[in-house]
């Protein structure tokens, strides 16, 4: 057991209880706090009955108590996908800052270490190729994903300021697409959207001409980059996510593919502001953490469909 306590927000999200089983497995004793806007108490509800493990309902924009030491604060709530902080904008922009600044001002006093989720957000439909730590990124700020990629960009700001000024100990993790379980069928991005449109037999919907491209880093391999970061001595950004980039079109071929249909795609508008091309160069998190992705597509894939099956009734169940 490592008696530390880790207070871990948004802890009841898809990212946030994968962060919360892994301190669980390592002897930590959590605390997630976490406000359900977006999130789900299935996502963790297998830890209520452990004694090291603690959950506070409350919006961390509002003060954020929490009594007893913290040894480490990870900073995960924040709506994530485009569907939800288009839908909830203020919100989004006010837990990237109040929120940060309040569990800034709690790190400070508990004298713990801030880990933030920061994003490739920041990069904003990027100019350079692949996105390098030290690129300053291509952001409209009054476009439609401008609440998300300011929020997060005030967030590193504002983590900085508290490093700098105060001396606290912080480190920022900028995250690529990740998926696994415990993703939400409906968050509107498109790697749920197109394992449940496959497996309920429906067209595939692809936004342009899908020649747009993404990388997906399976959910253990983030946890596993996050957790090694957290405990490194290195308090600048670092990208974690999987290079290995695909278009949207091949992505599509995959998912049939792995799905057992036939491919039926459903060409739509591409939305606003929306980047054409993601991939991160990791080069700073092998030489710092030794850390890069296990987990390749095909078996993460594989993993995350089991999960899938189990909450989609495929069109034949639906007839049965
Ligand atoms: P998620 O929506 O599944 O989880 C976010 C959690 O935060 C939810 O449980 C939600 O209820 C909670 N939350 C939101 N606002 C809150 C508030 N004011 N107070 C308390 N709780 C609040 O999203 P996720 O994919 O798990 O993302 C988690 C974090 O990782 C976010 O900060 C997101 O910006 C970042 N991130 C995720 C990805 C990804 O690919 N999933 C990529 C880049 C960055």
């Amino acid at each position: 057991m490592s008696g530390k306590r880790v207070l871990i927000t948004g802890g009841a999200g898809f990212l946030g209880s994968h962060l919360c089983d892994r301190f669980i497995k390592e002897g930590y004793h959590v605390v997630a706090m976490d406000n359900l806007i977006t999130g789900n108490l299935e996502n963790i509800e297998h830890l209520f009955k452990l004694p090291n493990f603690e959950f506070y309902h409350h919006d961390v924009s509002k003060f954020v108590h929490v009594p007893g030491e913290l040894d480490y604060i990870l900073h995960f709530a924040s709506p994530a996908s485009p569907i939800d902080y288009l839908k909830i904008p203020i919100q989004t922009l006010k837990v990237g800052s109040l929120g940060t600044h309040n569990l800034l001002g709690l790190a400070k006093a508990k004298g713990a270490r801030m880990l933030i989720a920061s994003t490739s957000e920041v990069y904003g439909d990027p100019q350079v190729h692949p996105q390098q730590e030290d690129y300053w990124g291509n952001v409209n700020p009054v476009g439609p994903r401008g609440c998300y990629d300011e929020a997060k960009r005030f967030q590193e700001a504002m983590t900085m300021a508290y490093h700098m000024h105060h001396g606290l100990e912080t480190r920022i993790v900028r995250i690529f697409n990740t998926y696994g379980p415990r993703m939400r069928l409906d968050d509107g991005r498109v790697l749920p959207a197109f394992l449940s449109q496959a497996l309920r037999g429906e067209p595939l919907s692809i936004f342009g001409d899908g020649s747009q491209t993404r990388s997906f880093c399976y959910v253990d391999d983030l946890v596993e980059g996050i957790y090694r970061l957290l405990l490194s001595d290195y308090h600048l950004p670092v990208n974690v996510g999987n290079p290995s980039e695909i278009t949207i079109k091949e992505f599509a071929e995959e998912i049939c593919k792995l799905t057992g249909v036939e491919l039926k795609v459903e060409y739509q508008p591409l939305p606003k502001d929306d980047p054409q091309k993601r991939q991160p160069d990791i080069t700073k998190a092998k030489e710092i953490l030794g850390w890069e992705p296990q987990v390749d597509r095909a078996e993460g894939l594989k993993r995350t469909l089991e999960y899938f099956k189990d909450k989609i009734k495929t069109p034949a169940e639906q007839e049965a």
